[in-house]
């Protein structure tokens, strides 16, 4: 069976330059916060394009810090996509918010906007939009819905860092963006990490101290915050894979081109708007029978995962309260999605093979 996404292959290609920079942190021994924590910060906010980079212990801390630092809690309601990964509203619960569930735009997977203005109240204080398999949504459109409500705007760029939306990358078109650095996201560490972005001073040094056990100075606490601080010694593996992550996503729109060349025409695949990039963090379609189809594709040593089997107001955490809701295009996606495997060291030939693949097991599940 070939792996889902390899990521031991760019392990040996980078091997040296990773134990190099392991080494030079056990021998400053600065293990949180030490320099290649700002290091990397700098690099993030540049690669992005925006003022503020604030590594994270993970992407859900990173989905959490924002809400915290905008006062973000009980009574107040916050808007995002029924079909995304569980944290974007496990995050808006744990503040104490209310999730408040929209359709996603069955050709993208990301929220409908032109549904969400239906939604909202005068308790609504945030959007939170998904870029979901690694595309923004369209965040135009978001930002000028929030403007006018009043609203926060908070991208899930968990998925999607290194995309662009209309030049600009994603993590910098709104305002405050979350992303993850869990090894299986287009750019891991080697365990948990994340990041926060933003062009907001203000928001960004609340942030930075709710990171932090809410420490305005060491042992001066103003705020209730959290320990969402990243190891030091992630971020030194961090900076030498972001080194090569932009070649990295043109050898994933490379394996993506072979795919929509054997599949767009044959089946429902993702679609990525003309003036957008995405990096592909699944490669998702659709097909009839899923479990038949997965089957078929293991028998054949190719494995395929489902994201998401089950829409976020139907978990059960949240079945009593939103379980009723029915959002047509996203209880569609999450009974009939499959992704097959996704990452830059698959060769052209690999990425035929699995393509066609696709389509034998398709035919056979007829
Ligand atoms: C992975 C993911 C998260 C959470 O990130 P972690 O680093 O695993 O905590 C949040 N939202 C989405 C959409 C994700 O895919």
């Amino acid at each position: 069976m070939m792996p889902f996404i390899d990521l031991k292959t760019q392990y040996k290609h980078i091997k040296p330059k990773i134990m190099k920079r392991i080494e030079t942190v056990l021998e400053h021994g600065q293990y949180i916060l030490g320099p290649e924590v700002e290091e990397l910060e700098r690099e993030l906010a540049a690669f992005v394009g925006c003022e503020y980079a604030i590594t994270m212990s993970n992407g859900t801390d990173a989905l959490m810090v924002p809400m915290m630092a905008m006062g973000i809690g009980p009574g107040d309601e916050v808007i995002t996509s029924a079909f995304s990964f569980f944290a974007t509203a496990e995050m808006i619960s744990l503040v104490g918010a209310t999730p408040v569930f929209v359709d996603i735009d069955p050709a993208t997977y990301t929220i409908d906007v032109a549904q969400i203005e239906k939604y909202i109240t005068p308790k609504t204080k945030a959007i939170v939009p998904v870029s979901l398999y690694g595309q923004t949504a369209d965040m135009d459109a978001l930002s000028a819905l929030a403007k006018k409500h009043n609203l926060y705007l908070i991208e899930d760029g968990a998925q999607s860092f290194g995309a662009t939306y209309k030049g600009r990358k994603s993590c910098n078109l709104s305002h405050v963006a979350a992303t993850s650095f869990f090894p299986a996201k287009p750019l891991g560490c080697y365990g948990d990490g994340g990041a926060i972005f933003t062009n907001d001073s203000t928001l960004a040094k609340a942030m930075k101290e709710v990171r932090n056990q809410g420490q305005e100075k060491r042992y001066y606490h103003t705020r209730i915050g959290m320990n969402g601080r990243l190891d030091t010694l992630q971020c030194a593996i961090l900076l030498e894979k972001l080194a090569i992550f932009p070649e990295e996503i043109q050898k994933r729109e490379r394996i993506a081109q072979i795919y929509l060349k054997h599949l767009a025409s044959k089946m429902k695949v993702m679609t990525v708007p003309k003036d957008q990039t995405c990096v592909w963090a699944q490669f998702t379609m659709e097909v009839d029978n899923r479990d038949q189809f997965q089957k078929l594709m293991q028998e054949r040593g190719i494995p395929t995962s489902v994201h998401y089997p089950l829409p976020m107001n139907k978990q059960p955490v949240y079945q009593a309260e939103f379980g009723h809701l029915i959002f047509e295009h996203t209880d569609n996606a999450a009974a009939r999605v499959v992704s097959i495997p996704m990452h830059p060291y698959l060769t052209d030939l690999e990425a035929e093979t699995i393509a066609k693949t696709v389509l034998e097991c398709v035919g056979q599940t007829k």
